[in-house]
């Protein structure tokens, strides 16, 4: 008997023990390697007019008593030396030695998203055989190992091809590897991986078939082709109809609706991939939670690879499902796995390109089903935007929308800037619970006026997205919540002056009685029938506070910047009972728990609020 080479035994050793990992995906290797090797007899029947094809086609046989799985195929075999340096050892390359210290985690991620090729047939058989005869040539041999070594004999075979049996392991207190032993069992895993592998997979099978004309039936035994063989992403765009995408769509990701958008192309270069994508038109329910699973399939060349495929898309695209089928990743680790990884970059890298141009077409072309995406999954476009202290915004920023005063439709920032009226300096905002709680702010009224837009931010990130962006196209955001906005002409701002140099006692007076409440009180011009409102600086506002305090942070207090509108009414009423030498820290109070009731803020003392409210309103009808 010979001996495996080192780096062979390490791999083997790693599937005997791999109760942890996936040992389904046995069955995935075997047809694929089949597949391969039909490949490989076609290829050369193409140049070499002596090989000729002859059905080409995999075929599975299970003999549950005596423990055996067989997978034939017809394909292009193998002779002595073959079986002795495929099988023998792993990884001509000797690329499997670039990592010694696998842990038990990442030998998972190795055996189940890339496969280890032949050697996952010892994940499940304790000894496994392979019975080859390689195309035009007489002679066939017989290898067998038993995992401690292997033997290559001469041996008998009629036709070209592969045999291989599994003498299946027994049933472990970890694992159940007779499940493996059953019929259907086995079906469904070729259903499940191997699906769309190009040539036919057989496995016998019992039907009823009429036995006479008076409608008796008998039993019979028949091979039945298990794998439908051809994927829809791989078939001619003009032979799939409509109606083919969405009934695969809504199959496959169990959705009652119709996607809102396919996405299906082929990409030829560097890494060649065919994908077909969708965009839901609906956001799943779970989806901002994390039972929400990633709908994007990796196969390679038609053969599952894996769910939920984080590795080939980003995450603020995580809504797209569907599946890319890449021709260059391999599903061996024989094959360099840094390529991998950088074919995988490559790979992402254009998926992400192509969700993305899609979008911008959506947005560019079919305005109404890109605010029905957006109003499902914005979120998470700004999310991603502001993730990463901004890292990806300049992939994000022109995807993303806000309803606007304008026509409380929703605006691009393009869009935005676009109408900018010419003074314009800045992209205001207001934030708020929803668009009426914006409208109803007393400070929207003047910007209103002056002609501006404002855009409603009424998603909790919408602040701390612009916290992080600052500007689009070298406009700043502000805040018509905080802040100076600077729309006063010369004039107004003279007589604001004026007025506060009037009124310095008065405001004193109103700071002192609130001196535990706000951080500042001051005259302003922002405000037109209302009295007053609360401001805050432009660093971090009220809105903000609110977010992170349903967030159960409540260490970040915005600055409270109490302002008051010197054209009111009531400012006059009770600057003139100030000057008159009568005490208004009473007002000055309820002043203050006007301003908290309309910033949307809980006010400190509703009982006496109310009391205080009630004593004026009787004082007004004596
Ligand atoms: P990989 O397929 O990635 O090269 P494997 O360990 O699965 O790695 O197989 C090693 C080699 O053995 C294959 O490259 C192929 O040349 C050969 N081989 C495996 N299975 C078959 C088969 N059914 N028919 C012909 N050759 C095979």
């Amino acid at each position: 008997m010979k001996q495996f080479k080192t780096e062979s035994k390490r791999l083997l050793d790693m599937m005997a023990n791999s109760i942890y990992t996936n040992t389904d995906i046995f069955l995935r290797e075997l047809i694929s390697n089949a597949s391969d090797a039909l490949d490989k007899r076609h290829i050369m029947s193409l140049t070499d007019t002596s090989i000729i094809e002859s059905d080409p086609a995999i075929r599975i046989d299970v003999d549950k008593k005596n423990r055996i799985i067989t997978i034939s195929d017809n394909g292009v075999g193998m002779n002595k030396q073959e079986l002795e340096d495929n099988l023998g050892t792993i990884a001509k390359s000797g690329s499997f030695d670039f990592k010694k210290d696998l842990d038990k985690k990442e030998e998972a991620d190795i055996i189940g998203q890339f496969g280890v090729g032949f050697y996952s047939a010892f994940m499940v058989a304790g000894s496994v055989e392979v019975l080859s005869k390689k195309v035009n040539e007489d002679k066939a041999y017989l290898w067998s190992s038993n995992m401690e070594g292997y033997d290559i004999k001469a041996s008998n075979k009629d036709d070209y091809g592969t045999v291989i049996t599994l003498h299946v392991k027994k049933n472990t207190k970890e694992k159940k590897y007779d499940q493996y032993l059953d019929g259907s069992e086995l079906r469904s895993l070729v259903k499940k991986y191997s699906d769309f592998i190009r040539y036919p997979i057989q496995m016998m099978a019992e039907t009823y078939k009429p036995a006479d004309n008076e409608g008796k039936t008998e039993k019979v035994e028949e091979l039945q082709t298990i794998n439908s063989m051809t994927p829809i992403w791989k078939k001619n765009k003009k032979d799939i109809t409509e109606e083919d995408y969405n009934n695969f769509y809504m199959q496959e990701y169990f959705d009652y609706q119709k996607p809102l958008k396919k996405i299906h192309y082929k990409v030829e270069g560097n890494t060649s991939y065919t994908a077909l994508l969708y965009i839901p038109s609906q956001r799943p329910f779970n989806y901002y939670t994390s039972d929400y699973k990633l709908g994007l399939k990796l196969y390679s060349r038609g053969v599952f690879i894996k769910d939920e495929a984080e590795e080939i898309v980003s995450d603020y695209f995580r809504f797209v499902r569907g599946v890319v089928d890449s021709d260059d990743i391999s599903l061996n680790i024989s094959r360099e796995i840094l390529q991998q990884d950088y074919q995988m970059k490559n790979l992402k890298k254009s998926v992400d390109k192509k969700i993305k141009s899609a979008l911008e077409n959506m947005l560019e072309k079919q305005r109404d089903d890109y605010e029905k995406f957006f109003d499902s999954f914005g979120q998470q476009l700004k999310y991603g935007c502001y993730d990463q202290f901004g890292a990806n915004k300049d992939v994000l920023i022109d995807l993303i929308m806000f309803k606007s005063s304008k026509e409380d439709k929703y605006v691009t920032l393009k869009e935005y800037v676009s109408n900018m009226k010419e003074d314009q300096k800045d992209i205001y905002y207001a934030s708020g619970e929803s668009v009426e709680v914006i409208k109803q702010l007393p400070q929207m009224e003047k910007v209103m006026d002056k002609g501006y837009e404002v855009l409603y931010f009424t998603d909790n990130v919408d602040e701390f997205l612009t916290s992080i962006i600052r500007e689009y196209n070298e406009k700043p955001f502000k805040s018509i919540l905080s802040g100076d906005l600077d729309l006063d002409t010369k004039e107004e701002k003279e007589e604001l002056e004026k007025k506060q140099e009037a009124s310095k006692d008065f405001i004193e007076k109103i700071k002192e009685v609130l001196k535990d409440k706000v951080n500042d009180v001051k005259l302003s011009t922002r405000l037109k029938s209302h009295p007053v409102c609360l401001a805050s600086d432009d660093s971090f506002s009220i809105e903000m506070e609110k977010v992170l305090k349903q967030l159960n942070q409540d260490n970040v207090k915005a600055n409270r910047i109490l302002e008051i509108n010197p054209d009111h009414e009531l400012y006059t009423a009770m600057k003139k009972e100030f000057d008159e030498g009568n005490d208004i820290s009473e007002y000055a109070d309820l002043l203050y728990d006007q301003a908290l009731l309309i910033a949307g803020l809980p006010i400190e003392d509703p009982v006496s609020y109310a009391k205080r409210i009630s004593d004026l309103m009787i004082k007004a009808m004596h």
